[in-house]
């Protein structure tokens, strides 16, 4: 059949683009007979390949193909049907010339018949695919392994808010928490007031910025039981779903570990560092490291701080007619009294003789003077009880506030000893906030710092 010179210009242009197509194509194509001899190859199918000739030429595709996949010819020659697909995606591993270490590269092969007398190829490097996939199949067993036979590590997953995106067994064995702990905040680990929401999402912050955040401290159970736990929150890579929609799935892993039997020595020696020996609060030590901690944080997020300083009144007079071992359990009654008042997420702290401070995240000075008023009517209205002698003993407060941490622990401290000092004066038994007016006035100064006492 003959055709007309432009129908066979047309034909002509679309052969052309046929063939621009199989050279272009981002896959491997090859064409060969039934027999194998091969017709055209692309550029990728001949670079795929190239590792398989044993003479430097490609001549025929099932010669090419026998080491590799030596089913092939055979089935090819059983293949009855007039066209369709021979094999589909089959591997081919090949193995790099005598380099046993060297990861084989490994290729798909699909595998069409056309007709009776062609053969096309597609052949593709999918090495990176599968070793990838592998990978993810193990890490999937590892994850497993952990999460059915670690006994003291929760693993939880949780989302950009710090909300826990989902529930697995190991979050019961640790917890005791079962599937209505997911979209609550991850603080339901954490005794009812010993994390603010800020605390919360400070260390997703801090996660982010350093790869990581460690804090160690008592958690409790779904049960209301407390435990010792070291929380260790570290951000999970992003992985942006196809059409750029948010990101989904967790956005940080936390990994809560019951140490309660560790716990022993490193905690003793802790203890030893940071504690005060006679009422058992923080020392003063352990308050300035927690309060810079906490300023550098507020800073970040601007938020107010508040510092109460408390100093017990005319406690020499007290030393003077009891004793000083009864003064020491008089100290003892008014750290009790502390803890009984302030959250676990605030600071309390022993840091002069008869003088304490608080620290109080997140709270703003009105509050934070409440709270001081309660405790000094609390300690007004209860007497010490020693050896069945009661003991009436007043204290004096001044309170102070940062709204974002700028000028720090000392600052804020001075300025709650200068209310202090304004309390003192005012007759004792009182609580007094700071204010600019008292900003030139002397401090109350605790054991720590140099120089004499100022209070009259
Ligand atoms: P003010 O109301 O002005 O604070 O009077 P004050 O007597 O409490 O103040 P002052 O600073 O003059 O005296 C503090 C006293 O606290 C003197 C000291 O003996 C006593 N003190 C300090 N540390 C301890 C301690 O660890 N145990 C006992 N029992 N007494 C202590
Ligand atoms: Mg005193
Ligand atoms: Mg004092």
């Amino acid at each position: 059949m003959r055709h007309p010179p432009e129908d066979f210009a047309e034909l002509r242009a679309e052969h052309e683009a046929l063939i621009q197509f199989l050279y272009l194509a981002p896959v491997g194509l090859v064409q060969a007979d039934a027999d194998g001899a091969i017709g055209m190859i692309n550029p990728i199918a001949a670079q795929l390949l190239m590792p398989l000739s044993r003479d430097g030429g490609l001549d025929n595709l099932l010669t090419l193909l026998q080491d590799v996949a030596p089913e092939l010819r055979h089935l090819c020659a059983r293949y009855e049907r007039p066209a369709g697909k021979i094999c589909d995606g089959l591997h081919l591993h090949l193995h790099a010339g005598g380099n046993a270490r060297k990861q084989p590269q490994i290729l798909s092969l699909t595998l069409l018949k056309l007709d009776a007398g062609r053969l096309m190829a597609v052949l593709e490097d999918v090495t990176l695919q599968v070793r990838r996939e592998r990978q993810l199949r193990q890490n999937e067993a590892w994850l497993n392994a952990i999460l059915t036979g670690i006994a003291d590590y929760a693993l939880v997953g949780l989302d950009a808010q710090g909300a826990i995106a989902a529930w697995n067994p190991s979050i019961a064995r640790v917890t005791g928490h079962g599937e209505d702990a997911v979209g609550r905040p991850y603080s339901i680990f954490y005794p009812p007031d010993g994390m603010t929401p800020e605390h919360l999402l400070d260390r997703l912050r801090e996660a982010g910025r350093d790869g990581w955040s460690l804090d160690e401290g008592r958690r409790v159970r779904a049960d209301g039981s407390a435990f010792w736990g070291s929380a260790l929150i570290a951000p999970l890579p992003e992985r942006e779903p196809p059409g750029g929609a948010a990101p989904e799935g967790p956005a940080y892993c936390l990994i809560l570990r019951d140490i309660s039997e560790q716990r022993g020595a490193s905690e003793q020696r802790r203890q030893e560092a940071f504690a005060d020996h006679l009422t058992g609060l923080a020392n003063r030590r352990a308050f300035f490291e927690a309060a810079g901690r906490e300023l550098e944080r507020s800073g970040a997020l601007a938020r107010p701080t508040a510092v109460i300083a408390f100093d017990a009144d005319h406690f020499k007079a007290i030393n003077d007619s009891h004793g000083h071992p009864a003064g020491d359990a008089v100290l003892r009654h008014l750290a009790g009294m502390l803890l009984n008042t302030f959250r676990e997420v605030d600071v309390v702290a022993r840091v002069g003789g008869e003088e304490f401070a608080v620290l109080l995240p997140s709270t703003g000075l009105a509050q934070a003077a409440l709270v001081a008023e309660r405790l000094r009517g609390a300690v007004a209205a209860q007497a010490a009880e020693v050896d069945g002698v009661r003991i009436a003993c007043t204290v004096s407060a001044g309170v102070a506030c940062l709204d974002d941490g700028d000028g720090g622990i000392d600052l804020l401290l001075k300025r709650a000893d200068q209310a202090l000092y304004a309390a003192k004066r005012g007759g004792r038994n009182r609580v007094e906030c700071w204010r600019p007016a008292l900003a030139g006035a002397p401090v109350h100064q605790s054991e720590g710092n140099e120089g004499a006492e100022h209070v009259a």
